[in-house]
C-alpha cells in the first residue's frame, strides 16, 4: 500500500494560461513543490490553462493529484484524465465541498472569475468558523495588488475588519507561501465537518 500524503493542498487557479509565461511557470512550480514535499494536490480536475500545467507538473514529479469536476465539464472534455483520482460529481456545490473536505490548506494562484469565487468562498467559510484551515493568495507579479487595495478600502469603509484580513496569507513567492500554509495547517485544530455548512 502506498504511503498516505504528508499534507493536502487545494489549489484554485486559472483555466487559462494568462498573458505572461511567469503564470505557467509558477503553476508548475506549485505542482512540483507539493510533490517534492510529499504532499497531495487537490484541484478542479481540468486539463486547461494553469490547472492542467500544475497537475501535470505534480504528477511528473511523482505526486498524488485529486481532481474533482462536475459531469457537465467532463462532457465538454475539460477533464484531466491523468489524475491519480478523478471524482466526477453532479454539481458545482458538491465539487467545492469535496475539494474542501480533502484539503488541509487552500491556495489561490492567479486566475479569473472561477478562482475568485472559490477563494472568496473558503475565506468566507473560514471567517464564519466552518473550518480552521489556512487560506493563501499568491500575488505573483502584483496580479492581486488592486484586489488587496480594494479589500483594504473595504476595511476603511467599515464593511470589513482587520481580523478578517488577518485570516488570509499573501506572498509574491510560491514556496514561501506554501511553507507558511503547510506549517499553519499542521498547527490547526480539528475542523468541523464541511457538510454542516
Ligand atoms: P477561472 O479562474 O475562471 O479560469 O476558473 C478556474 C477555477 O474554476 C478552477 O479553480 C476550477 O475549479 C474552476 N473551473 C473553471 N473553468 C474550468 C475548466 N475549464 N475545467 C475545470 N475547472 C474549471
Amino acid at each position: 500500500m502506498s504511503k498516505s500524503p504528508a499534507f493536502s493542498v487545494c489549489v484554485y487557479c486559472g483555466s487559462r494560461p494568462g498573458a505572461e509565461p511567469a503564470y505557467a511557470a509558477v503553476a508548475q512550480q506549485v505542482g512540483r513543490w507539493i510533490a517534492e514535499h510529499g504532499g497531495q494536490l487537490v484541484y478542479g480536475g481540468g486539463h486547461n490553462g494553469l490547472m492542467g500545467l500544475m497537475a501535470d507538473a505534480c504528477l511528473q514529479a511523482g505526486g498524488r493529484v485529486i481532481g474533482v469536476i462536475p459531469k457537465a465539464l467532463v462532457d465538454k472534455e475539460w477533464a484531466h484524465t491523468g489524475c491519480t483520482e478523478l471524482h466526477v460529481v453532479d454539481t458545482m456545490h458538491e465539487r467545492k465541498r469535496i475539494m474542501a473536505e480533502h484539503a488541509d490548506a487552500f491556495l489561490a494562484l492567479p486566475g479569473g472569475i472561477g478562482t475568485f469565487e472559490e477563494f472568496f468562498e473558503v475565506w468566507t467559510w473560514r471567517q464564519l468558523g466552518y473550518h480552521g484551515k489556512p487560506v493563501g493568495l499568491l500575488n505573483l507579479n502584483g496580479y492581486y495588488d488592486s484586489l488587496l487595495v480594494f479589500l483594504n478600502s473595504a476595511v476603511k469603509q467599515g464593511f470589513m475588519n482587520e481580523w478578517q484580513m488577518d485570516l488570509i496569507r499573501t506572498s509574491t513567492d510560491a514556496a514561501t507561501l506554501l511553507e507558511t500554509l503547510v506549517t499553519e495547517a499542521g498547527l490547526a485544530s480539528e475542523n468541523p465537518k464541511l457538510d454542516q455548512i
